[in-house]
């Protein structure tokens, strides 16, 4: 803590993950002797940069740019960009750090990063997006390539993002190279299925739990925070699968529609039209709570798909309480530690970030795949091979909890999978 001061997030990121390796640094005493710990909480760099951009009433605006290359023993940095006012060094650091663990989880070649920027989205025009992308990838362009860093998107960064960005490194660098960003729309060169992929392979994390304990997703009630690309796509497979989605939210309120949540009426709002969640009740009967906190809607099945600590020890008991009996996270660490010790403690089924959300990323490593060899996957190809990378790392984290005294703790097993893989690489390497 002393030596990154004031990153709260990505101290609470490194302490859970450390809280996790008790015994595998027994088990491979090499670990400590190569100060593996200390090397893999150290990002190998780190660029901050200046983003200067002009409004449509013509007024200079500076944002702050941020990547950080956390790691790159399994594979180019990987990992997606945030636009979002929140974001500052400490934000982008806990998610690279997490990004290390959850892209050695997929199996897939690829190393741990992180980027994006203070600027705020919401309300701008669509050629202020543009003008923002565009000096944005202007500075960060220098320090890409499909072998060396490829981002793709996170919250505030979608398709049309990704469009602009690679518009602009296309025209600086007089290269398609496809494979610099991922997340792209499949007209050009994006695979299908990378848009659902988080969403998606949250619920299939989701399925196996439930499956290993006799239980499934079928007939479930379900509350799923956010509603934006995440949130929509496990909406989206959870109705697929027979479950029944009584609730989503934004920062501003909450959606609860008891008879399950109209999913076209969801993404003509969210996607076509670009509006908020308030909006649904002018078309359907449901009910909107300004400011609520979701978790206190009872639900079998909890999926936090919006942010960083937005389900604390409070909400956690009022789950178990209310007799929840899985949690899948398909945003990044949001559950606090608190609520984090509840859900364990309580037995429930509880799936971790890096482990329940990994199937974005791995589809992103799949459009990789696909870029390098210059052809076009259908949808069902890579659907069915995003539901066997998320079998696979149910099954890794299950078996490893238990291998080391921790049966049925996801939270462990994906930890000591994702170190485990990235910390043999880093041997082999030497002290680099
Ligand atoms: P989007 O921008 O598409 O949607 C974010 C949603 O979360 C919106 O509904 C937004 O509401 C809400 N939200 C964002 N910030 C806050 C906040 N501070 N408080 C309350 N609600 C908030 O992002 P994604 O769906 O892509 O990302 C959601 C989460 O999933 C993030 O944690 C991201 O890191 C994680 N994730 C995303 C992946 C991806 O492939 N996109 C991959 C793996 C993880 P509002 O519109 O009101 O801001």
């Amino acid at each position: 803590e002393r030596r990154n001061p004031g990153e709260a997030e990505f101290h609470q990121a490194v302490r859970e993950v450390l809280e996790c390796l008790g015994p595998v640094l027994a088990k491979y005493p090499e670990y400590a002797d190569q100060k593996i710990i200390e090397r893999i909480c150290e990002p190998e760099r780190q660029l901050i940069f200046r983003v200067p951009w002009q409004d449509d009433r013509g007024v200079v605006q500076i944002a702050r740019g941020f990547r950080v290359g956390f790691n790159s023993a399994l594979g180019p940095y990987k990992g997606g960009l945030r636009f979002h006012p929140s974001v500052y060094l400490g934000i982008i650091k806990f998610l690279g750090f997490e990004q290390i663990f959850k892209n050695a989880l997929t199996g897939l070649p690829i190393g741990g990063a992180k980027g994006g920027s203070d600027f705020d989205p919401k309300g701008r025009s669509d050629s202020e997006i543009m003008r923002f992308c565009q000096s944005f990838m202007t500075t960060l362009c220098h320090y890409l390539g499909e072998y060396t860093d490829v981002p793709a998107g996170d919250i505030g960064v979608g398709a049309r993002e990704i469009g602009y960005l690679f518009g602009q490194y296309k025209r600086i660098t007089n290269r398609y190279e496809s494979g610099v960003l991922t997340g792209k729309s499949p007209e050009w060169g994006g695979a299908l299925v990378r848009r659902e992929a988080t969403g998606y392979g949250t619920v299939y994390f989701v399925e196996e739990m439930l499956k290993s304990r006799g239980d499934s997703i079928e007939g479930k009630r379900c509350t799923v925070s956010g509603s934006g690309n995440v949130a929509i796509y496990a909406i989206e497979k959870l109705q697929q699968l027979g479950a029944k989605v009584i609730a989503c939210s934004d920062s501003n309120g909450i959606i609860h529609d008891p008879r399950g949540i109209d999913l076209t009426l969801l993404k003509q709002l969210k996607e076509v039209e670009r509006r908020r969640i308030s909006d649904y009740t002018a078309h359907r009967d449901a009910s909107y709570v300004q400011g609520g906190v979701i978790w206190d809607i009872p639900c079998d099945v909890a999926l936090p798909c919006a942010t960083q600590n937005e389900l604390d020890e409070t909400s956690a008991k009022t789950l178990v309480r209310n007799g929840c009996v899985a949690v899948g996270e398909g945003a990044n660490m949001p559950t606090t530690p608190g609520g984090v010790r509840t859900f364990i403690g309580a037995g429930i089924a509880y799936g971790p970030g890096k482990a329940a959300n990994a199937g974005g990323v791995a589809t992103s490593a799949l459009e990789m795949q696909q870029n390098a060899s210059r052809d076009a996957w259908t949808f069902e190809h890579t659907e069915r091979r995003l539901h066997e990378i998320m079998k696979n790392i149910h099954q890794d984290c299950f078996e490893t909890a238990k291998e080391f005294g921790s049966p049925g703790n996801y939270l462990i097993g994906a930890n000591i999978v994702g170190f485990r893989r990235v910390a043999q690489a880093m041997l082999a390497f030497g002290i680099i």
